[in-house]
């Protein structure tokens, strides 16, 4: 009987396998083809699912974890809820340590999928006691059985975009593909799929998309850590004040930066054109592509890969917010009415 019900066993055999989906009303001006890696397929809705499964699975075989075991990590993001997911269907406990600057809503989200949530001071240096990176770290070495992903720092993070998102994007192009491009935050999933992708074809050009206000494309341009490209920008997951070992330069051809205006404007236009309720990263990269197509990056004969990384629904309160896109003035220089909201 068992045999005959078609279903899944839980729902991490849902992770990865995302669909490409073709964005060719939203490109339509520009010259080639464009598809989008949409992670937002993924159960826990982005890139981060592959990385916690595949980081918390290499523990298993290596024989770090048993069930029991306690996975720790520093967020309250897409990794923070892949890891917490990934935890609840293999008996782990999971510990996650969040800045007082994480929201109400993120922080209750964590705690509905069982994470234990240790809120730590945001205003404290990465080396204090109190700093949620002090935290994590205090925490592992306390706890027996226990791993902390530390994504920024862990090659694994890498090696699961090689094994998953590089060899996907290969077959789904049918080896067709001539460029992708990619956000980079931890540089986990542009490095491993870069790399998967340039052993195939090392023609294939790879393009990172970094922040306004972030280190990454001066980096990577002068092997130089300029601290004087550091300021607050808006979007959240990508572009870094420090240099994370998971990201490897050697395997990006450059970096583009892009705008948290124009980024935000560009998610809302996928929403609208494409109907991909997505976040407010696949902006960034949406942009970076408009960007590069008007520098002649492309030709007609161009397969452009775009990683989506993540959902809309994780940015109701922000770029899906008319009242806060007017607060950051980002309404001001765009003259149709953006909103479609209708009030009785
Ligand atoms: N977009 C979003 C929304 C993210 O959360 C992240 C991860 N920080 C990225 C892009 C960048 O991915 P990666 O860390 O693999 O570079």
């Amino acid at each position: 009987m068992k045999e005959e019900i078609k279903a899944y066993n839980n729902i991490l055999d849902l992770i990865g396998n995302t669909p490409l989906i073709s964005i060719a009303k939203i490109a339509n001006t520009l010259p080639g083809n464009y598809f989008a890696k949409v992670e937002a397929f993924n159960p826990g809705h982005s890139s981060k699912d592959r990385i916690a499964l595949y980081i918390i699975e290499e523990a298993e075989r290596l024989g770090i974890l048993k069930p029991g075991d306690t996975i720790i990590e520093t967020t309250s993001g897409n990794t923070g809820f892949s890891v917490a997911m990934v935890s609840i269907i293999k008996g782990y406990d999971c510990i996650l340590a969040v800045t007082s600057k994480s929201s109400k809503d993120k922080i209750e989200m964590l705690s509905a999928m069982g994470a234990k949530v240790y809120v730590c001071p945001a205003n404290v240096s990465a080396d204090d006691e109190r700093s949620y990176y002090s935290v994590a770290k205090r925490l592992h070495e306390e706890t027996k059985g226990s791993i902390y992903i530390n994504q920024y720092f862990n090659q694994l993070n890498i090696e699961a975009h090689y094994r998953t998102t590089g060899p996907e994007i290969w077959e789904q192009t049918n080896g067709k593909i001539t460029h992708l491009i990619a956000c980079s935050g931890t540089g986990g999933t542009i490095s491993g799929t870069a790399k998967f992708l340039k052993e195939q074809n090392p023609n294939v050009k790879v393009i990172g998309v970094d922040a306004y206000g972030s280190v990454l494309k001066k980096y990577h341009e002068t092997k130089e850590f300029d601290t004087n490209e550091i300021y607050p920008y808006r979007i959240e997951g990508m572009g870094k004040n420090l240099i994370p070992t998971a990201t490897d330069f050697d395997v990006i051809d450059k970096f583009v930066k892009v705008t948290d205006e124009e980024s935000a404007h560009a998610a809302r236009e996928i929403a609208r054109t494409e109907g991909l309720f997505v976040g407010y990263t696949s902006g960034a990269a949406l942009q970076a592509v408009k960007q590069l197509a008007e520098e002649g990056e492309f030709t007609s004969n161009s397969n452009v890969v775009i990683i989506f990384p993540d959902h809309g629904s994780r940015y109701m309160s922000k770029i899906y917010s008319d009242e806060w896109m007017s607060e950051q003035g980002f309404f001001d220089s765009v003259n149709v009415e953006d909103s479609q909201k209708i009030e009785f």
